[in-house]
């Protein structure tokens, strides 16, 4: 079985929407930390880490002993959403993992279908029947998940209608939407925020939810400025709107704290979680103060919201993050690595800017022959972070693309991620970026459609 018929087989029998396997061509048969092993022999190190799912790599010996455990004691692997001494103990860590602000308020979670979309649906369901508004508050550049269609062609009448939605600008120093950089435009937008309630005119209302992103990691690594997110809980919290806080991406230490809201001291209303804390395998959550908990039995079903193989490795990977200060590690090598990514800027003229918090880090690729606009950024380059996540796995490393434009070259390594491997990867960059630079014009990647496959794809 060679890999190239394993390629096409999949090219032939798997959807058009089908979105890694068109720009990452390889067969991984054996995983162990940040290294993934092809088909082929070759090996790889892994920075895309699951879409960030993989807080301490593949098969990290913490998680695959408390798999084994609970495959051995013969516990019931389905259980819908009933009790069980697996759940109770993820439960326990997930809580104590909180910010104990946050954890303050008498929290009640709801474990959802396991993606993280469906604990967004979660949240604004609950806060919608919470609040009896409907209308939400959402920002440009924001990646929730990919289920507004499931409620959008459902007969409940009631719960239809995602796309009451009031769009504010996210602050993205680097394009700023206002036309104005920072810290101005982060300031403005919040003014634009607070002026936009209170406008009988405005066309809002006070709406059900705001939803935010403490960084945005499909919208291109863009951590939002910490006086800006204290500045959304004002807002919120003086109308009576209730914050929800994405923390699918950026929670378990990946951006240096146990999760994102903590850089800034926010207590949220509701937070989403999902990906890492999972510990590798599917499952979803929503955690919220238990004055919103006003939703009857059934509001939000699904057959699989007791995945017991994910909360033992969810429990076990929340347990070591927090014994071994995997947070702390994430802002120290995070921030090291984004010192020499600001180097990479100095020295490729396609890099426009690198930026991120903790180790979710991006570069954005940028036309290096253009002329830069009035805030210093030079057009998107979207063929060109193609052509660098190419040449990167030519070098045997694994990035992802996102952003706006695809243009952002993304790294969400392990947090377990050693000394060794992070200067490899930045060498291996380096080297791809100089490759890329050098390129001829790049043809777009195998069975790419009409669409910027990495935006409609990133992440998913
Ligand atoms: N929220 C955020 C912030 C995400 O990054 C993602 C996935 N990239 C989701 C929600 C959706 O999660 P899932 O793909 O598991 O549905």
């Amino acid at each position: 079985m060679t890999i190239a018929s394993i390629l096409s087989r999949q090219a032939a029998r798997e959807s058009a929407a089908r979105t890694y396997a068109r720009t990452l061509p390889i067969v991984p048969v054996r995983a162990r930390g940040m290294t993934v092993e092809g088909a082929d022999g070759r090996r790889y190190l892994d920075c895309l880490s699951g879409a960030g799912t993989l807080a301490l790599g593949h098969n990290h010996p913490a998680v695959v002993e408390v798999i084994r455990r609970v495959l051995d004691s013969e516990a019931p692997l389905h259980v819908l959403d009933l009790a069980t001494p697996v759940k109770d103990e993820f439960t326990s860590e997930l809580f104590a993992s909180l910010p104990p602000a946050f954890a303050d308020r008498d929290l009640r979670v709801q474990f959802c279908g396991p993606a993280g979309t469906d604990a967004v649906e979660a949240a604004i369901k609950l806060a919608r029947t919470a609040t009896g508004r409907h209308r939400l508050l959402a920002f440009t550049g924001a990646y929730h998940g990919m289920t507004e269609g499931a409620l959008a062609v459902s007969g409940d009448v009631e719960r239809r209608g995602t796309d009451a939605v009031t769009r504010l600008p996210y602050p993205y120093p680097y394009r700023c939407p206002l036309g104005l950089g920072e810290p101005e435009g982060a300031r403005v937008g919040a003014r634009w925020t607070e002026s936009l309630l209170d406008d009988p005119r405005g066309g809002t209302g006070i709406p059900a939810a705001m939803l935010v992103e403490p960084v945005q990691g499909e919208g291109g690594v863009i951590p939002a400025p910490d006086s800006w997110l204290r500045e959304m809980r004002r807002i919120t919290e003086e109308r009576g709107i209730p914050l929800i806080v994405d923390e699918v991406q950026t929670g378990v230490g990946r951006t240096g704290r146990m999760w994102a809201v903590e850089h800034s001291g926010v207590v949220p209303d509701a937070m989403v979680v999902s990906k890492a804390v999972g510990g590798s395998l599917p499952l979803a959550a929503v955690v919220y103060r238990s004055d919103l908990d006003l939703w009857q039995p059934g509001a939000h079903a699904g057959t699989f919201r007791g995945n017991q193989l994910a909360m033992a490795a969810g429990a076990a990977t929340l347990r070591f993050v927090r014994e071994q200060r995997l947070d702390e590690r994430a802002a120290d090598l995070g921030g090291r690595m984004l010192e020499r990514l600001r180097e990479l800027t100095r020295r490729h003229r396609c890099v426009g800017e690198a930026r991120g918090r903790g180790l979710m880090l991006g570069l954005e690729l940028v036309r290096p022959d253009a002329d830069p606009d009035g805030l210093g950024a030079r057009p998107p380059a979207p063929e060109l972070a193609r052509a660098v996540q190419r040449e990167a796995l030519r070098r045997g490393l694994i990035v992802e693309t996102g952003g706006r434009d695809g243009c952002v070259v993304r790294l969400l390594p392990p947090l377990t991620m050693s000394e060794e491997q992070a200067e490899a990867v930045l060498e291996r960059l380096d080297d791809a970026l100089t490759a890329a630079a050098a390129g001829p014009p790049i043809p777009a990647p195998l069975g790419a459609g009409a669409v910027s496959t990495d935006w409609a794809g990133a992440g998913r």
